[in-house]
Protein backbone atom coordinates (compact mmCIF):
# COMPACT_ATOMS: atom_id res chain seq x y z
CA UNK A 1 0.00 0.00 0.00
CA UNK A 2 1.42 3.31 -0.82
CA UNK A 3 0.48 6.35 0.76
CA UNK A 4 -0.49 9.47 -1.08
CA UNK A 5 2.11 11.71 1.75
CA UNK A 6 4.99 11.89 -0.08
CA UNK A 7 3.49 13.09 -3.77
CA UNK A 8 1.83 15.54 -0.96
CA UNK A 9 4.84 17.46 -0.40
CA UNK A 10 6.11 16.67 -4.13
CA UNK A 11 4.76 19.84 -6.02
CA UNK A 12 6.31 19.22 -9.27
CA UNK A 13 3.91 16.11 -10.01
CA UNK A 14 0.76 17.93 -8.15
CA UNK A 15 0.04 21.61 -9.04
CA UNK A 16 -2.91 21.03 -6.41
CA UNK A 17 -1.48 20.01 -3.68
CA UNK A 18 -1.88 23.32 -1.46
CA UNK A 19 -5.38 22.74 -1.93
CA UNK A 20 -6.41 19.35 -0.97
CA UNK A 21 -8.55 18.34 2.13
CA UNK A 22 -6.29 17.22 5.58
CA UNK A 23 -8.55 13.86 4.91
CA UNK A 24 -6.96 12.98 1.39
CA UNK A 25 -3.38 12.73 3.56
CA UNK A 26 -4.44 9.23 4.81
CA UNK A 27 -6.37 8.33 2.10
CA UNK A 28 -4.20 5.33 0.27
CA UNK A 29 -3.84 3.78 -3.18
CA UNK A 30 -5.23 -0.36 -2.89
CA UNK A 31 -3.18 -2.30 -2.74
CA UNK A 32 -5.22 -4.92 -4.56
CA UNK A 33 -5.69 -2.06 -7.48
CA UNK A 34 -1.77 -1.95 -7.24
CA UNK A 35 -2.03 -5.57 -8.29
CA UNK A 36 -4.24 -5.76 -10.96
CA UNK A 37 -2.46 -4.82 -13.28
CA UNK A 38 0.01 -7.73 -12.88
CA UNK A 39 -3.04 -10.18 -11.90
CA UNK A 40 -4.75 -10.25 -15.03
CA UNK A 41 -2.21 -11.10 -17.49
CA UNK A 42 -3.79 -14.38 -18.40
CA UNK A 43 -0.21 -16.34 -17.80
CA UNK A 44 -0.91 -15.26 -14.41
CA UNK A 45 -3.36 -17.72 -12.06
CA UNK A 46 -4.75 -14.76 -9.74
CA UNK A 47 -5.53 -15.98 -6.38
CA UNK A 48 -5.70 -12.14 -5.57
CA UNK A 49 -8.95 -10.53 -6.81
CA UNK A 50 -12.51 -11.23 -4.82
CA UNK A 51 -14.34 -10.93 -7.81
CA UNK A 52 -17.30 -12.61 -7.83
CA UNK A 53 -17.74 -15.76 -10.35
CA UNK A 54 -21.24 -14.43 -12.55
CA UNK A 55 -21.00 -17.14 -15.12
CA UNK A 56 -23.64 -19.37 -14.11
CA UNK A 57 -25.86 -16.63 -14.61
CA UNK A 58 -29.08 -17.10 -16.40
CA UNK A 59 -27.81 -14.24 -19.08
CA UNK A 60 -30.53 -14.59 -21.97
CA UNK A 61 -33.85 -15.18 -19.21
CA UNK A 62 -32.39 -12.29 -17.49
CA UNK A 63 -32.50 -10.10 -20.93
CA UNK A 64 -35.69 -11.59 -21.47
CA UNK A 65 -36.73 -10.23 -18.42
CA UNK A 66 -35.77 -7.04 -18.41
CA UNK A 67 -36.33 -6.16 -21.79
CA UNK A 68 -40.16 -6.62 -20.18
CA UNK A 69 -39.27 -4.73 -17.26
CA UNK A 70 -38.41 -1.62 -19.40
CA UNK A 71 -41.46 -2.28 -21.24
CA UNK A 72 -44.10 -2.01 -18.54
CA UNK A 73 -42.19 0.40 -15.74
CA UNK A 74 -39.72 1.81 -17.75
CA UNK A 75 -40.77 5.16 -17.02
CA UNK A 76 -40.37 4.90 -13.56
CA UNK A 77 -37.48 2.87 -13.19
CA UNK A 78 -35.48 5.25 -14.59
CA UNK A 79 -36.68 8.27 -13.06
CA UNK A 80 -34.95 9.81 -9.43
CA UNK A 81 -36.34 7.37 -6.74
CA UNK A 82 -36.56 7.52 -2.80
CA UNK A 83 -33.32 8.59 -1.25
CA UNK A 84 -33.92 5.78 1.13
CA UNK A 85 -34.78 3.37 -1.50
CA UNK A 86 -37.82 2.00 -3.00
CA UNK A 87 -40.36 0.31 -0.43
CA UNK A 88 -40.82 -2.50 -2.97
CA UNK A 89 -36.72 -3.08 -2.84
CA UNK A 90 -36.68 -2.34 1.08
CA UNK A 91 -39.54 -5.60 1.40
CA UNK A 92 -37.91 -7.81 -0.46
CA UNK A 93 -34.60 -7.19 1.57
CA UNK A 94 -36.32 -7.89 4.59
CA UNK A 95 -37.31 -11.51 2.75
CA UNK A 96 -33.51 -12.19 2.32
CA UNK A 97 -32.62 -11.15 6.00
CA UNK A 98 -35.08 -13.78 7.00
CA UNK A 99 -32.56 -16.43 5.16
CA UNK A 100 -30.70 -15.52 8.39
CA UNK A 101 -33.16 -15.15 11.29
CA UNK A 102 -33.23 -11.77 10.87
CA UNK A 103 -36.77 -9.88 11.61
CA UNK A 104 -36.95 -6.14 10.38
CA UNK A 105 -38.88 -3.55 9.53
CA UNK A 106 -38.61 -2.68 5.32
CA UNK A 107 -38.53 1.15 7.08
CA UNK A 108 -35.16 0.45 8.81
CA UNK A 109 -33.55 -0.36 5.87
CA UNK A 110 -31.82 2.35 3.58
CA UNK A 111 -30.56 1.26 0.56
CA UNK A 112 -26.61 1.88 -1.01
CA UNK A 113 -24.46 1.36 -3.77
CA UNK A 114 -23.31 -1.55 -2.68
CA UNK A 115 -22.25 -2.18 0.96
CA UNK A 116 -19.17 -0.38 0.19
CA UNK A 117 -21.06 3.04 0.37
CA UNK A 118 -23.15 1.57 3.16
CA UNK A 119 -19.74 1.70 4.88
CA UNK A 120 -18.86 5.70 3.66
CA UNK A 121 -22.95 6.45 5.29
CA UNK A 122 -22.24 4.88 9.12
CA UNK A 123 -18.78 6.15 8.89
CA UNK A 124 -19.93 9.57 7.13
CA UNK A 125 -22.35 10.02 10.54
CA UNK A 126 -20.31 8.56 13.39
CA UNK A 127 -16.81 9.32 12.45
CA UNK A 128 -14.75 13.03 13.82
CA UNK A 129 -10.79 13.05 13.15
CA UNK A 130 -9.81 11.11 15.63
CA UNK A 131 -12.04 8.71 16.80
CA UNK A 132 -11.70 5.33 17.35
CA UNK A 133 -13.35 2.76 14.79
CA UNK A 134 -12.47 -1.83 16.11
CA UNK A 135 -11.96 -3.85 13.62
CA UNK A 136 -10.69 -7.98 13.51
CA UNK A 137 -7.33 -8.52 13.20
CA UNK A 138 -6.90 -8.39 10.11
CA UNK A 139 -9.77 -6.60 8.54
CA UNK A 140 -11.23 -5.89 4.53
CA UNK A 141 -9.03 -3.42 2.73
CA UNK A 142 -11.43 -1.26 1.56
CA UNK A 143 -13.54 -0.89 4.55
CA UNK A 144 -10.38 0.71 6.38
CA UNK A 145 -9.69 2.40 3.00
CA UNK A 146 -12.99 4.23 4.11
CA UNK A 147 -12.00 4.61 7.51
CA UNK A 148 -9.04 6.19 6.30
CA UNK A 149 -11.06 8.27 4.34
CA UNK A 150 -12.72 9.92 7.44
CA UNK A 151 -9.43 10.19 9.37
CA UNK A 152 -10.25 7.52 12.08
CA UNK A 153 -8.26 5.78 14.02
CA UNK A 154 -8.33 2.22 13.17
CA UNK A 155 -7.59 -0.24 16.11
CA UNK A 156 -7.27 -4.07 15.51
CA UNK A 157 -8.55 -6.72 18.10
CA UNK A 158 -6.94 -9.89 18.25
CA UNK A 159 -8.56 -13.11 16.75
CA UNK A 160 -8.57 -16.82 16.77
CA UNK A 161 -10.08 -19.64 15.25
CA UNK A 162 -13.56 -18.64 15.84
CA UNK A 163 -12.88 -15.01 15.40
CA UNK A 164 -12.96 -11.97 17.30
CA UNK A 165 -11.73 -12.72 21.08
CA UNK A 166 -14.46 -11.10 23.30
CA UNK A 167 -11.96 -10.09 26.52
CA UNK A 168 -9.07 -8.86 23.91
CA UNK A 169 -12.42 -6.30 22.64
CA UNK A 170 -12.99 -5.93 26.55
CA UNK A 171 -9.49 -4.56 27.30
CA UNK A 172 -8.88 -2.58 24.05
CA UNK A 173 -11.91 -0.38 24.98
CA UNK A 174 -11.14 -0.19 28.64
CA UNK A 175 -7.36 0.96 27.69
CA UNK A 176 -8.50 3.57 24.73
CA UNK A 177 -11.15 4.48 26.89
CA UNK A 178 -8.84 5.20 29.61
CA UNK A 179 -6.45 7.48 27.44
CA UNK A 180 -9.28 9.58 26.22
CA UNK A 181 -10.62 7.83 23.01
CA UNK A 182 -13.86 7.96 21.67
CA UNK A 183 -13.99 4.49 20.81
CA UNK A 184 -17.32 4.92 18.43
CA UNK A 185 -18.02 1.17 16.93
CA UNK A 186 -16.87 -1.89 16.73
CA UNK A 187 -17.05 -3.06 12.63
CA UNK A 188 -17.03 -7.05 12.68
CA UNK A 189 -17.04 -9.48 9.87
CA UNK A 190 -18.83 -12.74 11.52
CA UNK A 191 -18.91 -15.00 8.63
CA UNK A 192 -15.82 -15.85 6.14
CA UNK A 193 -13.66 -12.67 7.52
CA UNK A 194 -12.30 -11.08 3.99
CA UNK A 195 -9.19 -11.53 4.17
CA UNK A 196 -8.76 -14.44 6.57
CA UNK A 197 -11.87 -16.75 5.64
CA UNK A 198 -12.65 -17.07 9.98
CA UNK A 199 -16.38 -17.74 11.12
CA UNK A 200 -17.89 -16.95 14.48
CA UNK A 201 -19.75 -19.90 15.93
CA UNK A 202 -22.89 -18.67 17.31
CA UNK A 203 -21.85 -18.75 20.87
CA UNK A 204 -19.05 -16.42 20.46
CA UNK A 205 -21.26 -14.35 17.98
CA UNK A 206 -23.02 -14.08 21.70
CA UNK A 207 -20.25 -13.40 23.82
CA UNK A 208 -18.91 -10.46 21.61
CA UNK A 209 -22.39 -8.69 21.73
CA UNK A 210 -22.65 -9.28 25.48
CA UNK A 211 -19.44 -7.36 25.83
CA UNK A 212 -19.95 -4.68 23.47
CA UNK A 213 -23.21 -4.17 25.41
CA UNK A 214 -21.92 -4.07 28.30
CA UNK A 215 -19.13 -1.80 27.42
CA UNK A 216 -21.70 0.61 25.35
CA UNK A 217 -19.95 -0.14 22.15
CA UNK A 218 -22.31 0.06 19.06
CA UNK A 219 -21.69 -2.78 16.67
CA UNK A 220 -21.53 -3.01 12.49
CA UNK A 221 -22.19 -6.55 11.50
CA UNK A 222 -20.82 -6.54 7.56
CA UNK A 223 -21.99 -9.67 5.80
CA UNK A 224 -21.93 -9.75 2.24
CA UNK A 225 -20.95 -13.39 2.34
CA UNK A 226 -23.33 -14.91 4.79
CA UNK A 227 -25.49 -17.09 2.65
CA UNK A 228 -22.72 -18.41 0.74
CA UNK A 229 -22.35 -20.85 3.38
CA UNK A 230 -20.47 -23.76 1.74
CA UNK A 231 -21.57 -26.92 4.39
CA UNK A 232 -24.83 -26.62 6.55
CA UNK A 233 -27.21 -23.62 6.37
CA UNK A 234 -26.06 -20.12 7.71
CA UNK A 235 -25.44 -19.00 10.93
CA UNK A 236 -27.77 -16.31 12.63
CA UNK A 237 -26.73 -12.94 12.26
CA UNK A 238 -25.63 -11.07 15.29
CA UNK A 239 -28.61 -8.89 13.75
CA UNK A 240 -30.98 -11.43 14.58
CA UNK A 241 -29.93 -11.44 18.53
CA UNK A 242 -29.56 -8.14 19.24
CA UNK A 243 -31.84 -5.18 17.19
CA UNK A 244 -29.22 -2.47 18.19
CA UNK A 245 -26.32 -3.86 15.51
CA UNK A 246 -26.32 -1.63 12.42
CA UNK A 247 -25.97 -4.70 9.52
CA UNK A 248 -24.87 -4.14 6.24
CA UNK A 249 -25.96 -6.48 3.13
CA UNK A 250 -25.33 -6.71 -0.50
CA UNK A 251 -26.48 -8.55 -3.81
CA UNK A 252 -22.73 -8.19 -5.29
CA UNK A 253 -22.09 -12.01 -4.01
CA UNK A 254 -25.26 -13.27 -4.11
CA UNK A 255 -27.04 -11.97 -7.51
CA UNK A 256 -24.57 -9.84 -9.38
CA UNK A 257 -22.20 -6.66 -7.92
CA UNK A 258 -22.79 -4.14 -11.31
CA UNK A 259 -26.09 -3.42 -10.32
CA UNK A 260 -24.54 -1.44 -7.10
CA UNK A 261 -27.29 -2.84 -4.71
CA UNK A 262 -26.23 -2.95 -1.12
CA UNK A 263 -28.23 -1.69 2.29
CA UNK A 264 -27.59 -0.77 5.65
CA UNK A 265 -30.39 -2.34 8.44
CA UNK A 266 -29.96 0.51 11.39
CA UNK A 267 -32.04 1.10 14.48
CA UNK A 268 -34.79 4.10 13.89
CA UNK A 269 -32.44 7.13 14.87
CA UNK A 270 -29.83 5.86 13.27
CA UNK A 271 -31.34 5.07 10.01
CA UNK A 272 -33.15 8.55 9.80
CA UNK A 273 -29.40 10.04 9.96
CA UNK A 274 -28.28 7.76 7.21
CA UNK A 275 -31.27 8.43 4.80
CA UNK A 276 -30.56 12.33 5.20
CA UNK A 277 -26.32 11.26 4.34
CA UNK A 278 -27.59 9.72 2.07
CA UNK A 279 -29.62 12.36 -0.10
CA UNK A 280 -26.62 14.69 0.49
CA UNK A 281 -24.27 11.62 -1.75
CA UNK A 282 -26.20 10.48 -4.38
CA UNK A 283 -30.21 11.70 -3.94
CA UNK A 284 -31.31 8.06 -4.87
CA UNK A 285 -29.76 5.12 -4.82
CA UNK A 286 -29.56 3.09 -8.33
CA UNK A 287 -33.18 3.01 -9.07
CA UNK A 288 -33.13 1.08 -12.41
CA UNK A 289 -30.85 -1.51 -10.38
CA UNK A 290 -33.70 -1.79 -7.60
CA UNK A 291 -36.04 -2.10 -9.93
CA UNK A 292 -33.87 -5.07 -12.09
CA UNK A 293 -33.07 -6.84 -8.66
CA UNK A 294 -36.96 -6.98 -7.15
CA UNK A 295 -38.02 -7.96 -11.01
CA UNK A 296 -35.21 -10.76 -10.36
CA UNK A 297 -35.95 -11.72 -6.80
CA UNK A 298 -39.31 -12.11 -8.01
CA UNK A 299 -39.42 -13.90 -11.03
CA UNK A 300 -35.94 -16.35 -10.77
CA UNK A 301 -35.12 -19.02 -8.33
CA UNK A 302 -33.10 -16.66 -6.49
CA UNK A 303 -32.52 -19.37 -3.77
CA UNK A 304 -31.55 -22.06 -5.97
CA UNK A 305 -29.39 -20.16 -7.71
CA UNK A 306 -27.72 -18.99 -4.59
CA UNK A 307 -27.28 -23.06 -4.27
CA UNK A 308 -25.67 -23.13 -7.87
CA UNK A 309 -22.98 -20.31 -6.63
CA UNK A 310 -22.50 -22.48 -3.26
CA UNK A 311 -21.49 -25.61 -5.50
CA UNK A 312 -19.72 -23.95 -7.64
CA UNK A 313 -17.22 -21.64 -4.87
CA UNK A 314 -17.47 -25.08 -2.97
CA UNK A 315 -15.27 -26.68 -5.91
CA UNK A 316 -13.04 -24.13 -5.83
CA UNK A 317 -12.56 -24.14 -2.27
CA UNK A 318 -11.92 -27.83 -2.21
CA UNK A 319 -9.45 -27.23 -5.55
CA UNK A 320 -7.50 -24.75 -2.96
CA UNK A 321 -7.63 -26.52 -0.02
CA UNK A 322 -5.93 -29.83 -1.88
CA UNK A 323 -3.62 -27.63 -3.83
CA UNK A 324 -2.22 -25.84 -0.37
CA UNK A 325 -2.12 -29.78 1.59
CA UNK A 326 0.03 -30.79 -1.92
CA UNK A 327 2.17 -27.89 -2.68
CA UNK A 328 2.97 -25.96 0.88
CA UNK A 329 6.65 -26.21 2.07
CA UNK A 330 6.73 -27.44 6.03
CA UNK A 331 5.65 -25.03 8.21
CA UNK A 332 3.08 -23.03 6.20
CA UNK A 333 -0.35 -23.14 7.32
CA UNK A 334 -3.87 -21.89 6.51
CA UNK A 335 -7.63 -21.58 7.12
CA UNK A 336 -10.13 -24.02 5.93
CA UNK A 337 -13.31 -21.44 5.09
CA UNK A 338 -16.47 -22.63 5.13
CA UNK A 339 -17.72 -20.22 2.45
CA UNK A 340 -16.72 -16.95 1.13
CA UNK A 341 -14.07 -16.00 -0.97
CA UNK A 342 -10.78 -16.40 1.12
CA UNK A 343 -7.96 -18.68 2.69
CA UNK A 344 -5.37 -16.88 4.84
CA UNK A 345 -1.74 -18.44 4.61
CA UNK A 346 0.72 -18.21 7.41
CA UNK A 347 4.13 -18.55 5.98
CA UNK A 348 7.32 -20.41 7.65
CA UNK A 349 9.10 -17.73 9.64
CA UNK A 350 11.27 -15.65 8.37
CA UNK A 351 9.64 -15.21 5.08
CA UNK A 352 7.67 -12.12 3.99
CA UNK A 353 4.75 -12.05 1.63
CA UNK A 354 5.72 -8.70 0.05
CA UNK A 355 9.17 -9.63 -0.74
CA UNK A 356 8.15 -13.13 -2.17
CA UNK A 357 5.31 -11.63 -4.62
CA UNK A 358 8.16 -10.44 -7.43
CA UNK A 359 9.05 -14.49 -7.00
CA UNK A 360 5.51 -15.32 -7.46
CA UNK A 361 4.45 -13.42 -10.17
CA UNK A 362 7.87 -14.58 -11.72
CA UNK A 363 6.28 -18.32 -11.16
CA UNK A 364 2.86 -16.42 -12.84
CA UNK A 365 0.57 -16.53 -9.53
CA UNK A 366 -0.39 -13.63 -7.68
CA UNK A 367 -2.05 -12.86 -3.83
CA UNK A 368 -2.29 -10.40 -2.07
CA UNK A 369 0.43 -9.80 0.61
CA UNK A 370 -1.01 -9.90 4.39
CA UNK A 371 0.18 -6.27 5.06
CA UNK A 372 -3.28 -4.93 3.08
CA UNK A 373 -5.24 -5.85 5.70
CA UNK A 374 -3.66 -4.55 9.14
CA UNK A 375 -3.41 -0.66 9.32
CA UNK A 376 -0.72 -0.82 11.42
CA UNK A 377 2.17 -2.83 9.57
CA UNK A 378 1.28 -6.47 10.89
CA UNK A 379 0.92 -9.45 8.39
CA UNK A 380 4.32 -9.24 6.65
CA UNK A 381 4.03 -12.96 7.25
CA UNK A 382 0.61 -13.57 5.77
CA UNK A 383 -0.94 -13.73 2.30
CA UNK A 384 -4.97 -13.69 1.03
CA UNK A 385 -5.57 -16.29 -1.41
CA UNK A 386 -8.77 -16.05 -3.03
CA UNK A 387 -10.64 -18.70 -4.55
CA UNK A 388 -13.74 -17.55 -6.03
CA UNK A 389 -12.79 -16.40 -9.97
CA UNK A 390 -10.22 -18.89 -11.59
CA UNK A 391 -11.33 -22.69 -12.18
CA UNK A 392 -10.53 -25.54 -9.94
CA UNK A 393 -8.16 -26.50 -12.42
CA UNK A 394 -6.51 -23.36 -12.46
CA UNK A 395 -6.78 -22.69 -8.64
CA UNK A 396 -4.98 -25.60 -8.07
CA UNK A 397 -2.14 -25.11 -10.65
CA UNK A 398 -1.70 -21.81 -9.00
CA UNK A 399 -1.00 -23.20 -5.26
CA UNK A 400 1.42 -25.37 -7.14
CA UNK A 401 3.09 -22.30 -8.30
CA UNK A 402 2.84 -20.43 -4.94
CA UNK A 403 4.38 -23.61 -2.99
CA UNK A 404 7.20 -23.43 -5.92
CA UNK A 405 7.92 -19.75 -5.00
CA UNK A 406 7.76 -20.23 -1.07
CA UNK A 407 10.23 -23.07 -1.38
CA UNK A 408 12.67 -21.43 -3.74
CA UNK A 409 12.63 -18.48 -1.26
CA UNK A 410 13.05 -20.94 1.55
CA UNK A 411 16.41 -22.03 -0.07
CA UNK A 412 17.57 -18.52 -0.65
N1 LIG B 1 -17.60 -5.82 2.76
C1 LIG B 1 -16.78 -6.85 2.51
C2 LIG B 1 -16.30 -7.68 3.64
C3 LIG B 1 -16.39 -7.14 1.19
O1 LIG B 1 -15.57 -8.17 0.96
C4 LIG B 1 -16.87 -6.33 0.13
C5 LIG B 1 -16.50 -6.59 -1.31
N2 LIG B 1 -15.29 -7.12 -1.57
C6 LIG B 1 -17.74 -5.27 0.46
C7 LIG B 1 -18.08 -5.05 1.78
C8 LIG B 1 -18.29 -4.34 -0.59
O2 LIG B 1 -19.08 -4.99 -1.52
P1 LIG B 1 -20.23 -4.30 -2.36
O3 LIG B 1 -20.02 -2.81 -2.28
O4 LIG B 1 -20.07 -4.81 -3.74
O5 LIG B 1 -21.51 -4.70 -1.72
Amino acid sequence: MSSLEPSRRDTRLDPYIDQYADRTGSMTVSAVRALFAVANRPEVVSLAGGMPNIADLPLADLGASFDQLIQTKGVQAMQYGSGQGELFMREKIVEVMAEEAITANPDDVVITCGSQQALDLVTRIFIDPGDVILAEAPSYVGAMGTFNAYQAQIHHVEMDEDGLLPDALRQAVVALRAAGKAVKFLYTIPNFNNPTGITQPLERRREVLAVARELGVLVVEDNPYGLLTIEGEPIDAMRSMDPEVIYLGSFSKTFAPGFRVGWVLAPHAVRERLTIAQEAAVLSPPVFSQFAIANYLDNFDWRGQIATFRSMYQARRDAMLDGLSAHMPTGTTWTSPNGGFFVWVTLPEGLDSQALLPRAVNERVAYVPGTAFYADGFGSRNMRLSYCFPTPERIYEGTRRLGKAIADELEM
